[in-house]
Order: structure tokens, then C-alpha cells, then sequence
């Protein structure tokens, strides 16, 4: 979808009102590119797919909800709990593209894109309709110099349009949410939270420590995992994990990766050799 067609197929009146709204995008220094943009929503609340990650944090308090089937609690959600200038930026964005025709949402974000090469579509998040998802395809057509990537748990909208998302906008699933039937299903690429590196070294994925393996073109179709970080909800097996990893207690983290291990075996992700 052209800018060209993007306008004409936005009246002029709705020209002028949208022309009244304000995005707020993100910069980030990365040590991969000059800049790279980030874009924000409300964590958990825009988040159809999340289940084992669900947490939200309230829009006007901070206070903490988090999901009745958690395993480790979202780290935006964290953020936006200790960070109301946080809040109101992903509540702002929110509101400006709730609601708004998949003609009006491209019109807003890829008139007011700052100039970069690299977008990352939610550091909080999801896509939160087929309508949202399909304009961030656009909006990543418009622009086919230039790479967006998101980690996704809406996996149904991204899935009824395997054949026509861009090339340059890359998906990884994150494994934790309602759909995750679906990426074995359709061979998604997908990204595994785990509390030790050798939790990963068992499944043999590699891990990511930079969003390098999500963005990279040499990584398209390579699953990965990412190291849980950020604070979790007291008395989770993510929370031992996390606590575990700060104090580097050895015969701790011996103990619960055994346990990970055992665990993986008896359902058949791994063989266990004696
Ligand atoms: S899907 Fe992502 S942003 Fe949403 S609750 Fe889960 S971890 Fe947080």
C-alpha cells in the first residue's frame, strides 16, 4: 500500500483529524545499528495471545494484576508499574490507534515513522487485531528498505497471513501464550524463555542476547531462546530462576536445572542418557 493510496483512501476531514494526533515512538542506542525505533502499547491489555506472561499494570496506580495462569511475569508489565511516565506513553499510543479503520492506523504510523533502519514493534504489547496486525504489514511494505521485527503471541492473526506479510517485517512467536499450538503447526520461527543457558543447550537453541537472532537476516526461520530476566512474581518457578541467576548459587541452579531437564524428558522434548 502506497503513501499515495494510503491518503487517497483517507478522506480529507479524516486527514485533518488524525493530523491532530501525536504517536509517541521510542529511540533506542543499539550497539547493532544507528537507532533503532521502538513502539509501544499497554502491556497485557493489547495482548489477546499472552497466558503464561500475563500481567497488567493499571493505568492509573501501576498496581500489578497479574494473570491466573503466570509462569513469569512480563517485564514491560514490571516497567509500567514503577514508571508512570511509562504508562501514559503506551496508554497515549493506545488510545490514538484503538478503534481507528486499517486505512486510518497506516496513514498515522507510517506518516509520523521516525526515520530508521530498524523498528521493533513492541518492546510491550501485541498485535491486538487482524485490522492492527495487517497495518503494521503495510506500514512494512511502504517501507521495504528498512526492517521491522515484533515477538508475538497473536499468532491466529499473524498465521491467516502467512503469504502476504513483507519480507522485511520479522515475526517470532514467543512460546507462553494461548496459540503456541500453532507454531509447530505451521513451522513458525519462535523464541523459548528459559532460566539457565543449559535449559537451551538441551532443546539446541542458541541464545539471544541482543534481539540479533529476531531481526537478522542470517537468522530468518531460526528459533531461539531468551534468558528470563526482570522481576518475577514471588514463589513462581520463574522467580527461583531469576533469583538463582542474580546470586550464581551453583548447587541451586544444578538443582533446578536437573529438575528442568527432567521435566523436558518426560514429555518427550529431550532423551535423557544415564
Ligand atoms: S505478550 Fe508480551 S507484552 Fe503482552 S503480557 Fe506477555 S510478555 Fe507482556
Amino acid at each position: 500500500m502506497s503513501k499515495m493510496l494510503v491518503t487517497s483512501l483517507v478522506s480529507r476531514t479524516e486527514v485533518k483529524t488524525l493530523s491532530d494526533i501525536v504517536l509517541q515512538f521510542g529511540l533506542e542506542n543499539s550497539k547493532l545499528v544507528d537507532g533503532q525505533v521502538t513502539w509501544d502499547l499497554p502491556a497485557g491489555y493489547t495482548c489477546p495471545g499472552a497466558e503464561q506472561c500475563l500481567a497488567k499494570a493499571d493505568r492509573k496506580t501501576g498496581k500489578i494484576t497479574n494473570g491466573k495462569n503466570q509462569v513469569f511475569r512480563c517485564f514491560k508489565a514490571s516497567l509500567e508499574a514503577a514508571f508512570s511516565n511509562v504508562r501514559e506513553k503506551v496508554w497515549s499510543n493506545f488510545d490514538s490507534i484503538k478503534g481507528k479503520t486499517v486505512e486510518e492506523m497506516v496513514y498515522l504510523l507510517s506518516a509520523q515513522l521516525p526515520e530508521a533502519q530498524l523498528y521493533r514493534i513492541h518492546t510491550g504489547g501485541d498485535f491486538f487485531s487482524q485490522d492492527y496486525f495487517d497495518a503494521w504489514c503495510a506500514v512494512a511494505g511502504m517501507f521495504p528498505d528498512r526492517v521491522f521485527y515484533a515477538y508475538t503471541k497473536s499468532l491466529p492473526f499473524w498465521v491467516a497471513r502467512l503469504d502476504s506479510i513483507p519480507s522485511n517485517l520479522r515475526l517470532t512467536a514467543s512460546y507462553g501464550g494461548r496459540h503456541d499450538h500453532l507454531i509447530k503447526e505451521y513451522n513458525l520461527k519462535s523464541a523459548l524463555v528459559v532460566n539457565y543457558e543449559e535449559e537451551a543447550q538441551a532443546l539446541s537453541l542458541e541464545i539471544d542476547h541482543d534481539d540479533r537472532h529476531a531481526f537478522g537476516a542470517e537468522y530468518v526461520g531460526q528459533s531461539f531462546a531468551l534468558l528470563i530476566h526482570g522481576t518475577q512474581t514471588p514463589g513462581t518457578a520463574a522467580a527461583d530462576g531469576w533469583n538463582l541467576q542474580k546470586r550464581q548459587d551453583r548447587d541451586a541452579k544444578f538443582a533446578y536445572v536437573s529438575g528442568f531437564l527432567a521435566s523436558m524428558a518426560s514429555v518427550g522434548a529431550i532423551s535423557l542418557t544415564a
